[in-house]
């Protein structure tokens, strides 16, 4: 069932890479298994599944330390500088980096485990109130002032899109976010590649797919409707 449902997503993926004559290998299909247990995670790794997203810095650390094959765990969710800890060293990415203060918390995490940690800019591309991330504007300031952080490699942007009915209507935030991805690319800064665009989710992956994304963090197509209420 969750096998059947990953294997149909990772097939829209495709197609939507056909469609704007992208490769497939460009976009990693990332699984959200936050709200689910473990062995939703072990079903996929069964069938070859190595991408898992988290956004609680708890629930990934007590995955990552019993998942049965190590797997990559995207960190996708917002993370307080007293929780850097846990992240560190068991997240293969984390994607809401938003803020110097954060920056700075993963830095000296890093440094004492002797680790590089890579990270994606959270946009908060609408400016949503209800979200996290910072505005277009002050992406390149933080960069500019984290870049020399010998721990952290800034690896390019993410986004969480606002929720909407047509996910057309999603389609300017990611051009967006992918023109200030280009942009802050073409200024070609030490340390920082650009290269990651972390936007699309079941309801818009495609159209985040065909405006550039090279990550999509899908949960509900492939794990069902999640149940906060248990
Ligand atoms: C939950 C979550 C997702 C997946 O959302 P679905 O709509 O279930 O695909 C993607 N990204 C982030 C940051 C999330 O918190």
């Amino acid at each position: 069932m969750i096998e059947d449902n990953y294997r149909a997503v990772e097939k829209r993926v495709n197609d939507a890479c056909k469609a704007v004559g992208r490769d497939p290998k460009e976009v990693t299909l990332i699984a959200v298994s936050k709200t689910k247990p473990l062995s939703d995670i072990e079903k996929l790794i069964a069938i070859g599944v190595r991408e898992f997203g988290e956004n609680k810095v708890q629930e990934m650390k007590d995955k990552f330390d019993n998942v049965s094959t190590p797997v990559n765990f995207h960190l996708i969710g917002h993370l307080q500088t007293n929780k850097v800890k846990y992240a560190v060293g068991r997240a293969c990415m984390i994607h809401s980096l938003d803020s110097y203060h954060l920056a700075e918390a993963i830095e000296k995490e890093a440094a004492k485990k002797d680790v590089t940690v890579p990270v994606l800019i959270e946009v908060n591309v609408a400016e949503e109130d209800s979200k996290f991330g910072l505005k277009t504007e002050e992406v390149l300031p933080l960069i500019n002032e984290i870049k020399d952080f010998p721990h952290i490699k800034i690896e390019g942007l993410m986004t969480i899109a606002p929720f909407v009915e047509n996910p057309e209507d999603n389609r300017p935030v990611f051009r967006t976010l992918k023109q200030l991805l280009l942009d802050i690319k073409s200024k070609n800064i030490d340390n920082v590649s650009m290269n990651v665009l972390s936007m699309g989710m079941t309801n818009d992956f495609e159209i985040a797919i065909e405006e550039g994304a090279t990550m999509v963090r899908v949960g509900t197509a492939i794990f069902g409707e999640r149940d906060y209420s248990i």
